[in-house]
C-alpha cells in the first residue's frame, strides 16, 4: 500500500497520519455498550492498524476501560472538542485502534466483522454480509 491517510478531530487540534505498511489488521464495527455510550450512537467503527504505521500530533486526554476482565484499553479524546481519537493499550499490544470517522476520507473502509452483535440496536441496520461475533472476533482476541 502506498497511500497516505490523514485525519483529525472535529476542531482540528489533533491531527494524524496513517502510512500503511500492510492492510489493516482488522476492520470492525463494535456494538458493545461502551462504544455506544462513548460514541453517543449505535456503534463504533474502527480499523486496527500497526502502531508503527501511525503518528499523531495535538493534545489528547485519556481514560482506561476494560475490554474484558483485566484487559485494559486506553480511550483518548481531544481536550478541546472531545472527539474520540485513536485508542491503544495493553489489551492490544502494538495495535492502534482508529475510529474511522476521524479519517478525512473513510469511504474505502470495508468492515469485516461486527463485535458484540448481541448488543446491536434493533434500529441499526448493517449489511448482513458483515460477520457477527458475540464478543471480540478471534483476530482481535489475541
Ligand atoms: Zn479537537
Ligand atoms: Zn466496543
Amino acid at each position: 500500500m502506498s497511500e497516505i491517510y490523514k485525519g483529525s478531530c472535529l476542531c482540528g487540534a489533533v491531527q494524524y497520519v496513517y502510512r500503511p505498511s500492510r492492510e489493516p489488521i482488522a476492520t470492525v464495527v463494535c456494538h458493545c455498550l461502551d462504544c455506544q455510550r462513548y460514541t453517543g450512537t449505535a456503534f463504533g467503527t474502527y480499523i486496527l492498524i500497526p502502531s508503527d504505521d501511525f503518528s499523531q500530533t495535538g493534545e489528547v486526554r485519556s481514560f482506561e476501560t476494560e475490554v474484558a476482565p483485566g484487559r485494559i484499553n486506553q480511550r483518548n479524546f481531544c481536550v478541546t472538542c472531545g472527539s474520540h481519537m485513536a485508542e491503544y493499550g495493553p489489551a492490544f499490544p502494538g495495535i492502534t485502534i482508529l475510529p474511522v470517522g476521524t479519517l478525512d476520507d473513510a469511504s474505502w473502509i470495508k468492515p469485516a466483522a461486527q463485535c458484540f452483535a448481541g448488543r446491536t440496536q434493533p434500529w441499526a441496520y448493517l449489511n448482513d454480509d458483515i460477520r457477527k461475533f458475540d464478543a471480540l472476533p478471534p483476530i482481535v482476541e489475541r
